[in-house]
């Protein structure tokens, strides 16, 4: 490999090509995605799942799913399955690597025992009070406890007694022994189990004792032969645990935990913790809000895994943490969607215009190409054209400032795959406002194109009055009106209270009617909509504004 190729790599990566060369592993590469089953996935999950499996493809390696639940009362089912569907629809396939750390509670068990013989782990009676005394603090040792120096054989019995229900919740953990003078606070001897009488979603009511995270989560590694355990940057004073368990318990292999820095973005909170309170709260419909950063909710609102695939490319993995702009996610959306969105004309806001030397009860079926980024088009629909057409509001003014290209009395417009039309008239109500635009088309101008080579600037989309179907329309912007939803302490308020915009009547071309959950369009000037999965079916169409389009409206109006 040259110089330059390396330099592209990232931190992990060159680890990873290390170890293949020098053989360690057998030049195996074994990573694994790990979340806790007590929420849905977000966007920052979508990195490490992306970075997991992605390695792993890179380097002919495996990744296995696993779901970490070591804490009983947190976990639901429900969890479970969305996992399972995001991980699927972000591209990734686990094949039967699926696995639970509750299926290695009888090993983990066996792993205890192996601690407690060679005197490296105790069962401790200290209430927890004491035990945060005793652990000192980041300039003072800690003490160690009276119970750190009782025999295996006592160990051993009490172990027996706390995993038989014999003592109550908080009457003893088991903890290994360690050193409680580490300058590192999580080695001064860490609780490894604690007695928790609740019921498990797998293993049932077979436990009263449940593992820790750090001594479960690095042996259930250990067990699965894990090569390479990438975890987000605030494990890294857990390193010398986790290492001291593998090593310690006899595990059958030493798998090298690696830390990277977490995804943050801007506009968004990104804990389970605190998007689980968005949800119960009601700021939100549901984890799949199209508001909400979760991939159920980015899905919902019309994301595709390619895109998101291409920002966990871009963001890259590095050592150090940083807020990353929502903006480069919106990026890299409009780059799949430009490419690979049909185009379609949606008024939002509707003004009618009356064609006033266009036939009247004459329909004709125009053709408006699909994609102009596709080599052929992408293909193209039908669209009706009719005497009596609606564009948007905005299109129209009585006395437009200077450089409004659009609908003006005398001013001449495009209307997108039509007519050339010019405004001739206008009615307005009691108060003023605009009811009607009257026009005249050129005829020789079908398609969109005058015959005699006359430009206009202005393009309006449009769609035909007698032949539109109503649909809803839903607007979003940022669920928080602070870069930083952390500003000035609780993120709920900084909630923004206009985050969702719902237009219920727009018009839509007919080609519409046939929008299904899992297509995605590009309204003209509108930006991406998709219909939304939950709320769109037959008779009801509802579209979600995945993103707007921001700079796509300068290109189309230079080209026409
Ligand atoms: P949260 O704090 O949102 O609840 P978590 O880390 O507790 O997240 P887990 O289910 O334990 O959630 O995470 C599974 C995996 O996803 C872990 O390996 C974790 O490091 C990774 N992960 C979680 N959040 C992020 C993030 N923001 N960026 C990158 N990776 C993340
Ligand atoms: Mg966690």
């Amino acid at each position: 490999m040259d110089e330059n190729t390396n330099l592209l790599k990232n931190f992990i990566q060159r680890i990873i090509e290390e170890d293949i060369s020098a053989g360690k592993n057998s030049g195996r590469v074994v990573t694994r995605f790990p979340p806790e089953p007590n929420g849905y996935l977000h966007i920052g999950h979508a990195k490490s799942i992306c970075l997991n499996f992605g390695l792993a493809r890179q380097y002919g390696g495996v990744t296995h799913l696993r779901f970490d639940d070591t804490n009983p009362e947190k976990e639901e089912v429900e969890y479970i399955e969305s996992i399972k569907t995001d991980v699927k629809w972000l591209g990734f396939d686990w094949g039967d690597k699926m696995f639970f750390a509750s299926d290695y509670f009888d090993k983990l068990y066996e792993y205890a025992l192996v601690l407690i013989k060679k005197g490296l782990a105790y069962v401790d009676t200290l209430d927890a009070e004491k035990t945060r005394e005793y652990r000192g603090t980041l300039t003072e040792p800690g003490k160690e406890s009276p119970d750190r120096n009782r025999t295996v054989d006592e160990n051993l019995e009490l172990f027996e007694k706390m995993r038989n229900g014999d003592f109550k919740e908080g009457d003893c953990v088991l903890r290994a022994k360690i050193d409680m003078a580490s300058p590192n606070l999580n080695m001064r001897d860490p609780v490894i189990y604690r007695i928790k009488f609740a019921h498990h979603h797998r293993t049932g009511d077979k436990w009263c004792i449940y593992p820790m995270y750090d001594y479960a989560h690095a042996l259930s590694d250990a067990i699965e032969g894990i090569t390479h355990s990438i975890c987000t940057l605030e494990f890294e004073d857990h390193r010398p645990l986790y290492d001291w368990v593998v090593r310690e318990a006899d595990a059958p292999c030493r798998p090298q935990q690696i830390e990277f820095a977490r995804l943050n973005l801007t506009y968004v909170v990104m804990s389970k913790r605190k998007l689980l309170r968005l949800v119960k709260e009601g700021y939100v419909s549901g984890w799949d809000d199209p508001r909400m950063p979760t991939i159920s909710g980015l899905r919902r609102r019309g994301y595709t895994p390619e895109a998101i695939r291409e920002f966990a490319a871009r963001i890259g993995v590095a050592k150090a943490d940083s807020t990353v702009d929502y903006a480069l996610l919106e990026y890299c959306l409009r780059e799949d969607l430009n490419r690979n969105a049909d185009r379609r004309m949606v008024v939002l806001d509707p003004l009618k215009v009356i064609i006033r030397n266009y036939p009247e009860n004459k329909t004709e079926w125009l053709d408006g190409e699909n994609n102009p980024e596709q080599p052929d088009g992408g293909g193209s629909r039908k669209i009706p054209f009719s005497r009596e057409i609606f564009i948007e509001r905005e299109d129209f003014m009585i006395d437009p400032p200077k450089k409004y290209f659009r609908l003006s009395p005398g001013n001449e417009i495009r209307l997108k795959h039509a007519y050339y039309v010019k405004c001739v008239d206008y009615k307005t109500d009691g108060s003023g406002n605009v009811t009607e635009v009257i026009c005249e088309y050129d005829p020789k101008s079908r398609g969109g194109w005058s015959e005699d080579g006359r430009k206009v600037k202005g393009t309006s989309h449009w769609v035909s009055a007698a032949d539109a179907v109503e649909c809803e329309v839903r607007l979003y912007s940022t669920l928080f009106i602070k870069p930083d939803p952390e500003e000035g302490g609780e993120f709920v308020h900084n909630i923004n209270p206009s985050s969702l915009q719902i237009i219920e009547k727009a018009l839509a071309e007919p080609s519409l009617a046939e929008a299904r959950p899992g297509m995605r369009f590009q309204f003209l000037r509108q930006g991406y909509f998709c219909p939304d999965s939950l709320d769109s079916r037959d008779g009801r169409l509802v579209f979600n504004r995945t993103v707007t389009l921001k700079d796509t409206w300068g290109k189309i109006s230079s080209r026409n």
